[in-house]
C-alpha cells in the first residue's frame, strides 16, 4: 500500500517518428539500437525523497560532468519486456519482481530505492505513450525496457549521493537468438573474475559488466560467443556467463546451479 500518491506529468513529444518509419523498425528490430520517443524521469533528492515523475520526449540527459555517477559508477539497472497478446494487450511478466530486484541492487550500491508503486507505475506510463512501439506477437518480437538509475549529484566527494535519477527507456527488439537454438562456443576465464566475495556480483550495476569486458574480447578473439566466469575464491566453481545465468542438466536429470548456492556445484576440470 501506498503512503503517498503520486502525480505524473506528462509532456508528449513534438517529433514522433513517423508511423511508416516505426513500422519499418519494427518489421526487423536490431537489439539495443533503436528507442522509443519518450523517457521516463523521476528525481530523488537527499530530505525531500522521490519526486517529480514525468514522462519525457526522449532525448540526451543533460548533465554536470563532475555528476558522481561519471567518476565512481554508482548505477544499477533493470531489463523488463513487454509482450503483446494476440488480443492486442499489453503485458509484462511479475514487474514487481524486478521492482524489488532493483531495490536490492540499489542497496548495495548505496543509492536510493524506487518505491516498487513508481517502478510499475513508470512502465505504465511510458507504455501509455508509447505503446505503438510494442511489436506483434510475431517471431518472439517485444518490447525491451530498461529501467536505470544513477548518482545525479554534481559532486566529486566519496560519498552516497544525495541526488538520483531514475529512468526508463524502451527498445523494441527481436528474438535472443535469431535463425533458431545453436551451440555456441564458451570461453572460460581463467585470469578474470567477475565477482569476488561480498562484492558487487549480485547488484545489477554496469561497474559488473565493465570488469567482464576484457575477457569478453578475449572470448572473441578466441572465436567464442560468450565468456564463462569461475567463482573468484578457487577459480574451480562454475559461476556464470558475461551476460546471463547457466545451469546443467545432466544425462540422469540431476541439475547443477552455478557458486555460490552451494548446492549440485558444477565444478571446472581443467
Ligand atoms: C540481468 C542479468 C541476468 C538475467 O537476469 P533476468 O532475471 O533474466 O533479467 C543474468 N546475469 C546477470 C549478470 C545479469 O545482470
Amino acid at each position: 500500500m501506498a503512503d503517498q500518491t503520486y502525480e505524473w506529468t506528462v509532456v508528449h513529444s513534438e517529433n514522433k517518428l513517423p508511423a511508416a518509419e516505426r513500422e519499418a523498425i519494427l518489421d526487423a528490430p536490431v537489439f539495443g539500437t533503436k528507442f522509443t520517443d519518450h523517457q521516463v524521469v523521476v528525481t530523488w533528492e537527499q530530505g525531500k525523497g522521490w519526486h517529480s515523475p514525468s514522462v519525457i520526449p526522449y532525448g540526451p540527459i543533460l548533465m554536470d560532468p563532475a555528476a558522481a555517477v561519471l567518476h565512481y559508477g554508482q548505477e544499477i539497472f533493470e531489463g523488463i519486456k513487454a509482450y503483446r497478446h494476440q488480443d492486442g494487450s499489453i503485458w509484462t511478466f511479475r514487474p514487481e519482481m524486478n521492482a524489488l530486484r532493483l531495490q536490492k541492487s540499489a542497496h548495495r550500491l548505496a543509492l536510493p530505492e524506487v518505491p516498487v508503486e513508481i517502478f510499475v507505475e513508470s512502465l505504465r506510463q511510458l507504455i501509455a505513450v508509447d505503446g505503438d512501439w510494442v511489436p506483434q506477437p510475431v517471431n518472439e518480437k517485444t518490447l525491451y525496457i530498461r529501467p536505470f538509475e544513477i548518482a545525479a549529484e554534481t559532486f566529486l566527494g566519496v560519498r552516497p549521493a544525495q541526488r538520483a535519477e531514475y529512468r526508463v527507456i524502451a527498445s523494441p527488439v527481436g528474438p535472443y537468438f535469431t535463425g533458431g537454438v545453436k551451440p555456441v562456443k564458451i570461453w572460460i576465464a581463467l585470469d578474470s573474475a567477475r565477482a569476488g566475495r561480498h562484492g558487487t556480483g549480485e547488484a545489477k550495476t554496469g561497474g559488473n559488466y565493465a570488469a567482464s569486458l576484457l575477457a569478453q574480447s578475449e572470448g572473441y578473439d578466441n572465436g567464442c560467443s560468450q565468456v564463462l566466469f569461475l567463482d573468484a575464491e578457487s577459480a574451480t566453481y562454475i559461476e556464470e556467463l558475461g551476460g546471463m545465468n547457466l545451469f546443467f542438466v545432466y544425462r540422469d536429470g540431476h541439475v547443477a546451479t552455478p557458486w555460490p548456492r552451494r548446492h549440485n556445484l558444477a565444478r571446472y576440470h581443467p
